[in-house]
Parts: structure tokens; sequence; C-alpha cells
């Protein structure tokens, strides 16, 4: 599933071929993605609009066009799109829509799964939506370990389930969230609202250096994947963790864990990230961390 990297790479990728574009013809071919409105209605409305930005948030894709609407994209599970510059794109069973730029390009929309959304929003409805649904972003500046642990404190739930929430922290998914985890060494079992200072610290680096990884290997490509030009992204071989079960942890040694939290299949490094932050507490040079244990997971 497209995460913060995966849907920023594509928004780079895709910005100089949209931006100044107008949608000349528009071919929505699966209700699913429109839904509750009809395809040929929304293609309707689209057709004629020029594209002012290509922004990101959270996972979303933000089209905004001059008139102010904003189409917002959400590629979930296996959502991608597909620039031919020429106009002529692939046959594939799985595309679900293609847009005709008024330079004689196409984009083409695939999903395998069909979970995937199109959402045509009025000028003035897009930040609302986006509001009520995204949290902070990592990578933006204001983003502080302090600030962190203000999205933090509120949550009784385990790191896990709280980085996986939107409304938290905006674009993580399960491969990040494992990623960082592991980066900052603090098992994703502990609970939200527990982390001391250092360890607010190190979680903050670890987010954004995970985030910022997958950026510079444009994503990872497990399985659909792909970029504009039809390429994939690399990180998939730099994962530390996730999908790493039983080779040995790249800082220790000890075999990679794997286990459910929150519903998902997560992995980790038993040793680097202890359950008890006692522990974890070991490598910093801090005072015990105080108790965070009374919280249920
Ligand atoms: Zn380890």
């Amino acid at each position: 599933m497209p995460e913060l990297p995966e849907v920023e790479s594509v928004r780079r990728q895709l910005e100089p071929a949209l931006v100044g574009r107008r949608f000349e013809r528009v071919a929505i071919d699966d209700p699913r993605l429109v839904r509750p409105y009809e395809p040929a209605e929304v293609s309707a409305e689209l057709e004629g609009e020029r594209v002012a930005t290509l922004e990101r948030r959270g996972k979303y894709l933000v089209v905004r066009f001059e008139s102010g609407r904003v189409l917002l994209i959400h590629l979930r599970m296996t959502g991608s799109l597909l620039h031919a510059a020429d106009g002529s794109l692939p046959d594939d069973r799985h595309r679900r829509a293609v847009v005709k730029l008024d330079d004689g390009s196409d984009v083409g929309y695939r999903d395998v799964r069909r979970f995937g959304t199109w959402l045509l929003l009025e000028p003035g409805e897009a930040e609302p939506y986006l509001e009520a649904r995204v949290g902070d972003e990592p990578l933006d500046a204001f983003f502080t370990a302090a600030r962190l642990g203000e999205r933090l404190a509120g949550r009784r739930t385990s790191l896990k389930a709280a980085l996986l929430d939107q409304r938290t922290l905006a674009g993580m998914g399960n491969i990040y969230v494992d990623e960082a985890l592991w980066r900052a060494r603090l098992s994703p079992l502990r609970p939200a609202n527990g982390l001391d200072r250092a360890e607010l610290r190190r979680l903050h680096r670890g987010i954004r250096a995970a985030l910022e990884h997958g950026l510079v290997r444009q994503g990872s490509t497990l399985r659909d994947y792909r970029l504009p030009d039809g390429s994939g992204g690399s990180m998939q071989d730099e994962f530390r963790v996730y999908g790493r079960r039983d080779e040995p942890c790249d800082r220790c040694g000890t075999p990679i864990a794997r286990t459910q939290v929150a519903g998902r299949t997560t992995w980790f490094c038993p040793t680097c990230q202890p359950d008890m932050p006692s522990q974890a507490a070991r490598s910093s040079s801090r005072q015990p961390s105080r108790s965070s244990r009374h919280s249920s997971v």
C-alpha cells in the first residue's frame, strides 16, 4: 500500500506533466472509483479544468484546479498513475480511468484491487475534508519531537496503532511505522502515551529517517506500486525489519521477529526494541522513564 514516500514520489514525477495542463477528455470506467457519484457526471465535471498545483496531504494526492476545485486521489492498496507523453497508454485490463490532457498526453489510473478513490470537491471543501482525516505532516519543519509528544499524549493505544492512525500523523502505514520504530529502538507494543523525552526524540528522528530514506529510493515496490513513468521504487531492498522475519537485525544480529499488533503484521527486533521501557532507556543517558505501563495496549 502506498505510504507517504510512495505518494510523494508519484507527486514529484507527475507534477511537471500535470501542472498548467487542461483535462481535455476524461473517461472513468469504474463506478467504484467515484461512488456515490456517477462516473459520467464526474467525468463531465472534470473536463475543461486546468491544473494549478499538484500537492500531497498524507496519502492523498491533491490536484488543485485554477477554478478552486480539488480532485483528491487516494491510491489505497493498489492504485497507480501512469503518464504517457505521446498519448499511447499500453493495454491494461486493470485501468479504471484515463485523462487526456491538452498537450496530447494521457494519464491512466490503474487499480487491481479497486479500493482507490477519486473525489471531486468544490472550492473550500478540501481543507475541512482533509483536516478531519489527516494529522501533521511528519516531514514539515514545524513537526518537532515536542509536537509528536503532544500528538501521542492522549492516545491510549500501542505505539504501532497510534502511528498507523492518519489523524496522529499523516502518511505512515505498516511499512514505515515498523521501520521508524526499529530506528527509534522502540517496541511497537509500547503505550503511545508513555514515552519520555529521549524516547520521543528518538522516535521523531526514526520517523523522519525512515520516510526520507523511502523518498530517496522513490518508495518501495512490493507488488503494484509504480511511478508515473512505469518504473518502480527500490526501498524494498533496504528494509531493516519489514518482511524480514528470521533475518539478522542490522544492528545486533538478533533474528527479526514477526507478530500481530493492532491487527497488522508487525516486524521488530526483540533485542533492540524491548517491551519494557527500562530496558529501552539503557542506551539513553536520561533517567529511567516515568511509568508508562498503566494504560492497556
Ligand atoms: Zn537488533
